[in-house]
């Protein structure tokens, strides 16, 4: 094993599993590189403890002296970038450069939580005369964030320094599959100095993640994951009266259009279907091809054929995927769709037991078969056939997730009227992986998130923090002219 076991990370120490591992393997080249506790409702309510101590603290602590962490962590991040961006590469299995885009990522929100202080600052008012009322953010206590596999280093970094900036104390609980990139990021905020059990690491499944949704003592939860389990966390979460924000798995639909710029086109879905292996809830899984648009399809099918497992394209999570990935395009082929570029049966020189899928494009798919509705989350694109810009619409429509939808064309009324209509909460124009970068707020429509508001950007202000009003009248001859 490369690295030590895995521990939790209570109150600033290591502590050992006590009930039980998981083995975690590199995707990379399916080397066993550490063992993962599995946690039970024991350690998640030593954390809450921990951090209902430490939350006293760092409640009171003004919110200026809270961010002077944050820079310092900021400036560790850029600091160990190469470092953090191996580590994700090595436990997740993308490439060098999307492991780097990842931390860079991680910095970027960092600097939003920073820049809090500007955004919070409350507001005040004479409600009558000689009194006043004032509006404050106020934060919630201890709180958890779930995270899923696919970005190790980056999903944590959506919740860890808005919500901590703002007063709480957090319980992280990492997927499973890649609970390195977690741990560093722990020792990270502690060189950072922030004080001991503000921040704590949970480790394992189901399990951890249940005892997380039923603790008395957790007062909001984020989670970020498949819809499935998002609709589980949801449910259990809210069934015991927590905030709750759910996000969940997607289907995003790009709708090409005949007039759309050639090379651009092709490239940016290209990449989008691709990129971090396909594993991302903002790939494109769907391309909508409207009216007459093979010679874009044909020239995606050269993109894609250049994009090659080990060298610009990363592994799947586990032999597992790879084979649900697979699996899909199978079915569809039996069922009548033409396979353009078949990625299935990829191998590594070198890395013959890593878990490869290459690059994948299905061309007649149909909205009966299953690769059209369900995520498949791999580097695989269904082309959908539509005759008219509003059949495409209800295509995108007709999909129960809404992460993300995009249009390319050159037509600005065109572009217009298809974003105005899809049915998702991050939309591209001429863009595949519309992304909102900071001070804009992620987050997706309909089957893709549960809850009120985005996770991150100003948005998540309200859901990490809960309003103070207080009223006051100093002067007893003050003549106040309404009630108060
Ligand atoms: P997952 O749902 O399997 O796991 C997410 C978390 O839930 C992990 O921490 C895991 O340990 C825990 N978990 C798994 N099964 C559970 C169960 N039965 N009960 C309680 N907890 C459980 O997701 P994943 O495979 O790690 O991640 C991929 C999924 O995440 C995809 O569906 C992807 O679209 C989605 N995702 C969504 C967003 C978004 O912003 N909407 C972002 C990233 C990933």
């Amino acid at each position: 094993m490369k690295y030590a076991a895995v521990t939790n990370y209570i109150h600033g120490r290591n502590i050992p599993a006590r009930n039980g591992t998981m083995d975690v393997f590199s995707p990379l080249n399916g080397d066993l590189i550490s063992k993962v506790p599995l946690s039970s409702a024991q350690e998640v309510d030593e954390a809450v403890r921990t951090g209902q101590e430490a939350y006293i603290g760092w409640s009171e602590t003004p919110i200026k002296e809270r961010v002077q962490v944050f820079y310092r962590y900021r400036d560790l991040l850029e600091r160990y970038a190469d470092d953090l961006a191996a580590l994700v590469s090595e436990e997740n299995g993308k490439t060098a450069d999307e492991a780097m885009a990842e931390v860079l990522k991680s910095i970027e929100l960092t600097e939003f939580a920073c820049a809090l202080p500007q955004l919070t600052s409350g507001e005040i008012q004479e409600v009558s005369r000689g009194v006043e009322c004032r509006s404050e953010h106020r934060p919630l206590g201890v709180v958890a964030s779930i995270s899923p596999f696919n970005f190790p280093n980056m999903v944590p970094n959506w919740t860890i320094p808005n919500a901590i900036a703002l007063g709480n104390a957090m319980i992280l609980k990492p997927s499973e599959l890649v609970p390195l990139s977690a741990m560093r990021l722990a020792e990270l905020l502690q060189e950072a100095g922030l004080p001991a059990g503000v921040f704590n690491v949970v480790h394992g499944g189901r399990a951890a993640v249940e005892a997380i949704c039923d603790h008395p003592g957790i007062m909001a939860i984020s989670f970020v994951g498949s819809t499935k389990v998002a609709k589980l966390v949801y449910a259990r979460a809210a069934g015991n009266f927590k905030r709750v924000l759910a996000l969940g798995g997607a289907k995003n639909h790009l709708i090409v259009l005949p007039d759309a710029h050639l090379e651009m086109t092709a490239s940016n879905v290209a990449a989008s279907m691709t990129g971090c292996a396909g594993q991302r809830c903002m790939a494109a899984s769907v391309m909508v091809a409207v009216g007459d648009v093979d010679h874009i399809i044909d020239r995606l099918g050269a993109e894609a054929r250049k994009i090659v497992p080990g060298e610009n394209l990363g592994a799947v999570i586990s032999q597992q995927a790879k084979e649900r990935i697979e699996g899909y395009i199978t079915e569809a082929q039996a069922q009548g769709a033409t396979i353009l570029v078949d990625g299935r049966g990829a191998t590594v020189a070198g890395k013959e037991n890593g878990y490869y899928v290459g690059p994948t494009v299905i061309d007649h798919v149909t909205l009966d078969m299953k690769i059209a509705r369900e995520e498949v989350f791999g580097p695989v694109l269904s082309i959908i056939r539509a005759s008219t810009v509003d059949e495409a619409i209800e295509i995108e429509n007709g999909s129960g997730y809404g992460n993300a939808a995009a249009v390319f064309t050159q037509s600005g009324g065109l572009a217009r009227y298809v974003a105005e209509r899809v049915s998702a909460g991050m939309i591209g124009v001429n863009i595949g992986v519309p992304v909102p970068r900071e001070p804009f707020s992620f987050g997706g429509w309909n089957q893709s998130r549960f809850g009120a508001g985005d996770i991150t950007g100003k948005s998540s202000i309200e859901f990490w923090t809960q309003l103070k009003k207080t009223t006051t009248k100093w002067n007893p001859a003050a003549r106040s002219n309404w009630m108060s």
